[in-house]
């Protein structure tokens, strides 16, 4: 990287080939750098540099610092970040000071979104209004997103969009009549002693449609 940093195209004026040439050269060697640094397990331990800073001697991240880049095996399990959840004691102003995690990912065409956030405080319509810390969880697959925080379980195989979305409506199972509960295609699940244990969903989505 010192070498092509170096180069005398880069100290003479105006830009030039070869010049553009070298700067595209040390990025790359730039990202080369960053991903072999990802592999360094900071064996030696990290020592103070002549700028006061601790580094590592063998990559030079320097202590503490956030790192860009993630380093995943290609087989076996991934892991990406801890399970973090809101402390809520303290209140926060805004959404942006009480956001600890919030973070997507695109894993083989299921996208997967967490979003875990303290207490704050928001505006609806002008009015001020306390949003109470959450952890959400939403994986969407073929069109069906899950949702999970704190207090809900949500399935949902519809996208709630277009003109209809303002006469959505939803109801407990009690409440709705023998007629529509018979069009349902939903199995409840309970366990030995009869309490709610879950839910299954019969999709009517074709299995071998191919889907952008
Ligand atoms: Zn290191």
């Amino acid at each position: 990287m010192d070498q092509v940093a170096k180069h005398p195209a880069l100290a003479r004026s105006g830009r030039s080939a070869l010049s553009g040439m070298l700067g595209e050269i040390y990025q790359q060697l730039g990202l080369a750098w960053e991903f072999l640094g990802l592999q360094c397990r900071h064996w030696d331990g990290f020592r103070r540099t002549r700028k006061g800073v601790l580094a590592c001697p063998i990559c030079g991240k320097v202590k503490d610092a956030a790192e860009a880049w993630l380093l995943l095996p290609r087989d076996g399990r991934k892991q990406i970040g801890r399970m973090r959840l809101p402390r809520g004691k303290a209140m926060f102003p805004d959404k942006k000071t009480a956001t600890i995690v919030s973070d997507a990912i695109d894993f083989h065409g299921a996208a997967l979104r967490v979003d875990v956030t303290e207490q704050h405080k928001s505006s609806i319509l002008g009015r001020a209004i306390n949003i109470a810390e959450d952890r959400v969880a939403r994986l969407a697959e073929r069109g069906v997103e899950c949702w999970v925080d704190s207090s809900l379980v949500h399935l949902r195989l519809v996208p709630r969009s277009g003109k209809d979305a303002r006469r959505w409506t939803g109801a407990m199972v009690c409440e709705l009549p023998r007629k529509t509960l018979r069009q349902l295609p939903v199995l409840v699940d309970f366990d030995g002693r009869g309490r709610f244990a879950g839910l299954c969903v019969f999709s009517s989505r074709p299995r071998t449609k191919r889907e952008s």
